[in-house]
Parts: structure tokens; C-alpha cells; sequence
């Protein structure tokens, strides 16, 4: 089958790689003129974990990864209030836990689809289904016919919107704001180690890189943003929420001033009843965002790719039948997660002083093995088997 595929990011390139060894015929599409580079920091681990070994990409992502060592939380005067040891966390899951940067797992993914057609800088803005297949209008004005698409666009997915409908109808908003952004040459470095400062409400936090890069994560409740400004707003905006905080804050917003590429934006969940329509089917933060409060939507992203695939095989061109049975074993699973995902809100943007001393309390307990066995290791454990797919 000659599919479409909307979005080089996670789940796209997962879903070409696997569509590749069952022998359909793939086509990427990505609006960027090229793979991003840059970026936030994501952990990794559990089910995209395994489909990475699946893929033989494991060497190659462990040479771009971070093993962090410690994640502190220190007061307005640098003085530490909290601490988390990552080696026992790694050790819960025997090593597989690993930090490293989206936009090299995405180039990693997309390294894997050798030979597969990919078109950037271009990306589909119209879809029109037929009997036989899919009309498909490409944004440079021509037009293909496709037997499936599939929107791999992420959590604000112009394939959605076109098949399913505006996203405010499926957008579960998180109540938070997210930026993130690399300073170059940040003279504090605490290697290994994820240093943050949280007050009620806000949180910033820092890794070093080793390129001399830091990166910088800010997550704040909607209140302290004033509506949705505007890109040109963005840093006006985080100085005014961010601004009065302490610590290291008026050094990273001063770095943050010279930055171009910031990532900010609202945090939200995506939520469908179905996530298929026809000959259309969506994937990733497309279909299900998590958020990232849930610490784990690649890996979601690549499952859902993986079995999509498979089950695209299993039926043998029964593309009915292969997307109902893709919605039915992953639903209640995906469904879970963002559930989960709700109870780390108090993590990142705590509402109250109260509610940060529990947190507090909560991180410290998590660095003794017993405590983390107990209560981490049940929201790190992916409840699914992942199928065995024969080419
Ligand atoms: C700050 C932050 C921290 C996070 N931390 C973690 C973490 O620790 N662990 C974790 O597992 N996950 C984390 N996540 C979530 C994770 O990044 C996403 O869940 C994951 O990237 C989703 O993959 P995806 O392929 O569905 O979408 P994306 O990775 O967003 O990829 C979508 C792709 O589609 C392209 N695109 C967009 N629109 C169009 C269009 N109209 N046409 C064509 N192409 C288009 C985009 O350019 C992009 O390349 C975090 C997210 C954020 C924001």
C-alpha cells in the first residue's frame, strides 16, 4: 500500500521504518524545510525503548545520551531542599533509561528509513477520500493519490484539523505554559544533574551539555501568562511571569535575550474517541498527546507507530480492520498514561507552598531503593506487551 505520512518528528519516521520492512510503500512529508536540530531534552525508556532495540538503534542513541546522575532541587538561594539519586531509577529499569536530546531521536529514527521518499519543507493541505483511495493536495500545489494517510504532525496536527476537525475540540488543556530554550557558554554547570527552583506555580530548571549549551525548561500556570501572546511576546512574556523568582532566574532570562529559537507553548493533552477515520489515521501527539508531564509521549509515539505497522500487516490490506484493531489494544493503555500524566502537574508548577514541601518530601523518599521500587516503579512500568509483527 502507498501510504502518507504527515510529519517527520517521532512517529512518522517510526511508522515509515515499519511500513518499510513489511513491505508497503511509505512517503514522508515535513513542513520544516529540514530535520530540527536543538531542542529540549527528553528521557526515554520503556516501550521506545524496546522498539528502538527493535530497530537496531540503541548504540547509536546511547552515544548521543546523557545518563543523568541526579535531579536537585534547590532553594532561592541555591541551598538544596531535594534530591533525587537517577542511578536508582535506572537501576528499576536495568539501565534502559537514558536522556537525549528530540531532535536526535527523530534524526535517528529518520536515519532508519533508509531509502524511504521524504519531501521537505512541504506537507499536506488537503485530503480528500474516495472510494478507491486518498486525493491528496501537497502545500507546493500538486496532487497525489494515496491508499492511507497518516497525521504524524504533532500535537497541533493539520491532518487532524482537516480530517476531524478544530483542535479546540480535543484539547485538553494542562493549565500550564512550557518554554524551553539552549543557552551557549551559561557559566553555572552541575554535570549529569537536572538543578531546578520551584515557588508556587513555577518552576525553573537547567542541564549542562556537553557542547557548553545549557538547556533551560520553564513550566508555569496559565494565570501568570497573560492570554496567548504572540510569538514576537514570547520573552516579555516569561520575564514577567519568571522574572521575580531568585536564584539563577534574572541570569537565564538575561542569557534567554539572546536566544532565536525558544519552544513555547501552552501544555495540553489531546483526546479523540476515535483515531481513525476512513482511510486516515493519526499517531503520536496527533492522536493522543500526553504531554509532557507524562515524561514518556515518544515513546507512546513510536508504540503506536510500531503496532500501526503491524497490524497494517496482519490484516493484509484490510486497512478497516487494521485501524480498529490498532485503536482497540493501544486505547485503554495510551488512555492511562494521560491520566498519569495529571498527577505530575504538582511536580513541575506546584499551586501552593504546602504542595511543594510535599513534593519535596516525595523526591528525597524516591532516592531509597525500597521507596522507589514501591511507588516509582508502578508509573514507569508500561503495562503492554509489544507484539511480535513477522515480516
Ligand atoms: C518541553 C517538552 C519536554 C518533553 N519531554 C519528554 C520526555 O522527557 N520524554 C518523552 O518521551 N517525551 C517528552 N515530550 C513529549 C514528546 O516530545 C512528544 O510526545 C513526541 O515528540 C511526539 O512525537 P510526534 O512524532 O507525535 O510529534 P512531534 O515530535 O512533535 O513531530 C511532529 C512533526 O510534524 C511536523 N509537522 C507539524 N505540522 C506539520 C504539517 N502541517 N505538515 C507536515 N509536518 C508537520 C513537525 O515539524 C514535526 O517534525 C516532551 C515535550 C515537550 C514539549
Amino acid at each position: 500500500m502507498r501510504v502518507a505520512i504527515n510529519g517527520i518528528g517521532v512517529a512518522g519516521p517510526t511508522l515509515a521504518y515499519w511500513l518499510g520492512q513489511f513491505g508497503h510503500e511509505p512517503v514522508l512529508f515535513e513542513k520544516s524545510p529540514t530535520l530540527r536540530t536543538g531542542g529540549y531534552l527528553i528521557d526515554f525508556w520503556g516501550l521506545g525503548y524496546e522498539i528502538a532495540e527493535r530497530m537496531g538503534l540503541v548504540p547509536s542513541l546511547r552515544e548521543r545520551c546523557y545518563e543523568m546522575e541526579w535531579m536537585r532541587m534547590v532553594d532561592v538561594n541555591g541551598s538544596e531542599e531535594a534530591v533525587l539519586n537517577l542511578t536508582t531509577v535506572r537501576g528499576l529499569l536495568h539501565g534502559r533509561f537514558i536522556s537525549l536530546a528530540r531532535t536526535d531521536l527523530a534524526a535517528a529514527l529518520f536515519g532508519a528509513c533508509k531509502g524511504i521518499p521524504a519531501k521537505f519543507g512541504v506537507s499536506i493541505t488537503g485530503i480528500e477520500q474516495k472510494e478507491s483511495g486518498v486525493a491528496v493536495t501537497i502545500s507546493d500545489g500538486r496532487q497525489e493519490t494515496f491508499d492511507l494517510v497518516v497525521g504524524a504532525d504533532g500535537l497541533h496536527s493539520q491532518t487532524r484539523e482537516l480530517v476531524f476537525g478544530p483542535e479546540a475540540r480535543f484539547e485538553k488543556p494542562m493549565d500550564c505554559y512550557v518554554a524551553a530554550f539552549r543557552i551557549p557558554g551559561y557559566r553555572h554547570r552541575d554535570e549529569l544533574t537536572y538543578v531546578s527552583h520551584t515557588v508556587p506555580k513555577r518552576q525553573v530548571g537547567r542541564v549542562a551539555l556537553r557542547n557548553g549549551e545549557t538547556l533551560v525548561l520553564l513550566v508555569c500556570r496559565c494565570e501568570l501568562i497573560e492570554g496567548d501572546p504572540p510569538r514576537e511576546r514570547t520573552k516579555e512574556a516569561l520575564r514577567r511571569a519568571f522574572g521575580n523568582m531568585g536564584w539563577e532566574v534574572p541570569e537565564i532570562l538575561d542569557g534567554m535575550e539572546n536566544v532565536d529559537d525558544i519552544y513555547f507553548d501552552r501544555v495540553s493533552q489531546i483526546h479523540l474517541p476515535r483515531w481513525f477515520s476512513g482511510r486516515i489515521c493519526l499517531l503520536g501527539d496527533a492522536a493522543a498527546c500526553p504531554s509532557l508531564l507524562a515524561g514518556e509521549g515518544t515513546g507512546l509515539a513510536m508504540t503506536e507507530a510500531y503496532v500501526l505497522a503491524g497490524e497494517l500487516h496482519r490484516a493484509d490490506g484490510d486497512f478497516t480492520k487494521a485501524f480498529a484493531a490498532f485503536d482497540a489494544r493501544l486505547r485503554s493503555f495510551v488512555t492511562a498514561k494521560q491520566k498519569m500524566a495529571l498527577r505530575f502537574r504538582s511536580f513541575f508548577a506546584p499551586q501552593t507552598a504546602l504542595a511543594l514541601k510535599v513534593r519535596n518530601v516525595a523526591v528525597t523518599a524516591l532516592s531509597i531503593p525500597s521507596f522507589a521500587k514501591l511507588f516509582l516503579a508502578s508509573s514507569l512500568h508500561d503495562d503492554l506487551n509489544l507484539p511480535h509483527y513477522r515480516a
